[in-house]
């Protein structure tokens, strides 16, 4: 499709996967990282080696990988007291969210991306939320999607598209997507390259990626990656 698209890229399983759905459709993808004082960086120092590696997949992908963008968004981190930017234990609060939440942390990101957009004139803003996970933030919710893009279309006068492919799917159909997408070059890329670890580990290599594997991410990423084994076309 001869539109332009910004991809939310962060580093993660589910970015990766996104920043390869929006390359095999549109001609000109650029990517968006945010920032927020981070417990840990290794996410974010992922993103380079990621960007670089996709566009090895399919020369096409080559083509339309554009500018890559890193916004820094201190003010985010400095007014969040959660397990993410602290040294706090996860955990899940009394109303069911986890204290990795971040209020409004996706309303913000896709504020600032839509910003860039149209600065870019790239219509189509892409992100990895999704409502089916474990998670259950509110901001990942389909309906508050929809909602901010019309928000976003009235206050900026623009036709923007939030484009969310992960939103109805769990983390096996996930991988099942980048299967679909990519191959297993993608798969294997984002088994090797991308994090998702809330504790930062990197040390032991599983066959779903790195990482502590106990904590809520580890346990949804590698459970979602046998469900996906177990049943690989
Ligand atoms: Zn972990």
């Amino acid at each position: 499709m001869d539109e332009g698209a910004l991809v939310l890229f962060s580093g993660g399983q589910d970015s990766t996967t996104c920043l390869a759905w929006a390359l095999a459709r549109f001609s000109r993808v650029e990517t968006i990282g945010f920032d927020y004082g981070q417990r840990h960086r290794i996410e974010l120092d992922c993103r380079a080696r990621l960007r670089e590696g996709i566009s090895t997949l399919d020369p096409a992908w080559a083509a339309r990988l554009g500018e890559d963008h890193m916004v820094s968004l201190d003010a985010l981190g400095a007014i969040s007291d959660t397990a993410l930017t602290r040294e706090t234990a996860i955990a899940f609060e009394a109303d069911g969210l986890p204290n990795t939440f971040v209020p409004g942390r996706n309303i913000v990101f896709l504020t600032f991306a839509a910003a860039l957009a149209y600065r870019r004139d790239l219509r189509r803003i892409v992100g990895g939320m999704c409502e089916t996970d474990f998670s259950g933030y509110p901001d990942c919710r389909d309906d508050t999607i929809k909602a901010l893009q019309v928000a976003l279309n009235l206050g900026m006068d623009r036709r923007f598209v939030l484009d969310t492919p992960l939103m109805r799917i769990d983390k096996a159909a996930t991988w099942a997507l980048a299967k679909e997408t990519g191959g297993q070059p993608l798969v294997d890329l984002i088994v090797e390259d991308t994090h998702t670890c809330y504790l930062g580990e990197r040390g032991e290599r599983h066959d779903w990626g790195y990482g502590c594997g106990t904590c809520p991410a580890c346990d949804l990423r590698a459970k979602g990656y046998w469900a996906f084994a177990v049943n690989k076309p």
